[in-house]
């Protein structure tokens, strides 16, 4: 039997900090081709970014197909551990190390699920893994191209849970389902450069960003709605670099970021801060100029039966309900949600990305119970 605690090990062992692999990818294939899973393993390297390989493991050919989508990569381990990142400790019920909480013990206890859903005999359609090296990085030759080469080779995925480390005190007791979206702005005011002596001479651009700052951050963008938070809007720097006293310089430059609920578009977003831009300049003799780049769109998966399947069998699990939740920042169920429904389901997230990363064992005990149970329900009452 696979224990889900050893192969996390093996998992954690590997020195995968994204674009590096560091043999993560063999330990997962040599758990699942056993199994007996399909494995491709994908090399995508175009886009200027770092290449990163990815596994596509698939268990059968049939319908329903459940995937379980999750990255092998990890955040670099920063200074201060007070163990090896790379060396799994055991202490006191608890396994350190990179890794262990986002994400590679949820791989591991989907992988050991499985394998103890199989002994009951093969599933009544099939069950995939799509695993990328590209999670935590700029997330361009992972799940993204994944996706598309799985819809040029007409494979469809109609359910997909994604271990992201999800939950807030136990595993389960939250599920995603939706994400707000990303977008950065850049912003630049352009005026005329002049003597301080002589303002009329000039166009300071300074006071027309002030106005584009105060006006932007004071409009709430919403009000939220059932299932998301308000959108924010939050400026992250603003700056002139003019060091001179006696200089009105001719440019001053801003950022900001905007985390979006499922009532805004990035087009619809740009379009609103143009608006305000637009009468700012006018009002000022300025120029203002916007670049901006989506870093994800929100989404939701409507609650509905995939939802209730998901969220009935972490009830018959842990005794209690999960809680629906939109919050958090964005994942890469970004790329799948256009493909099929998604949600979000794993360990506890509140060591991850920091030093002494860590989980309980029976945190990951658990996770499996819940994996497991959730494919053996889902081949029993099938969704489509
Ligand atoms: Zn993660």
């Amino acid at each position: 039997m696979i224990d889900p605690v050893t192969l996390t090990q093996d998992l954690i062992r590997c020195r995968s900090v994204t674009p590096a692999d560091g043999g993560a990818l063999d330990v997962l294939e040599g758990a699942l081709q056993p199994l007996g899973f399909f494995c491709h393993r994908l090399r995508f390297e175009e886009s200027g970014a770092p290449a990163v390989e990815n596994l596509y493991a698939r268990l059968g050919t049939a319908s329903p197909h459940f995937c379980f989508a999750g990255h092998s990569d990890v955040v670099p381990p920063g200074e201060g551990w007070a163990r090896d990142p790379f060396s799994p400790t055991i202490l006191d019920g608890v396994l350190y190390g990179r890794g262990a909480a986002d994400m590679k013990s949820a791989l591991a206890a989907f992988v050991a699920a499985v394998e103890r859903t199989l002994a009951n005999g093969p599933p009544k359609g099939s069950i995939s893994l799509l695993i990328t090296g590209d999670e935590e990085g700029p997330a361009i030759n992972g799940t993204a191209k994944l996706m598309a080469w799985l819809e040029a080779r007409g494979e469809k995925i109609d359910h997909c849970v994604v271990g992201e480390p999800t939950s807030v005190a136990h595993a389960g007791d939250t599920l995603k389902i939706g994400r707000r979206g990303s977008i950065n702005f850049q912003v630049s005011v352009t005026g005329v450069q002049g003597h301080v002596g002589y303002p009329q001479k000039a166009v300071n651009p300074i006071p027309a960003l002030a106005a584009l700052v105060t006006q932007l951050s004071a409009q709430p963008l919403d009000k939220g709605n059932a299932h998301f938070d308000p959108s924010t809007l939050a400026f992250t720097s603003m700056d002139v670099g003019n060091s001179a006293t006696n200089v009105i310089p001719g440019e001053a430059r801003a950022s900001f970021n905007i985390r979006f609920n499922d009532k805004h578009t990035p087009e619809s977003l740009l379009g609103w801060a143009l608006d305000r831009a637009d009468r700012i300049a006018k009002e000022t003799g300025t120029t203002i100029e916007f670049r901006h780049s989506v870093s994800g769109t929100s989404f939701l998966t409507q609650p509905g039966k995939f939802t209730q399947l998901v969220s009935d069998t972490v009830a018959r699990v842990t005794g209690q309900a999960p809680v629906f939740s939109t919050s958090g920042g964005i994942s890469d169920a970004r790329f799948i949600k256009d493909h099929c429904p998604v949600i979000e389901l794993g360990l506890v997230g509140a060591t991850m990305h920091k030093i002494d990363e860590c989980v309980a064992l029976s945190e990951i005990t658990r996770l499996t119970d819940i994996y497991a149970q959730l494919l053996t329900d889902y081949f029993l009452k099938p969704l489509v």
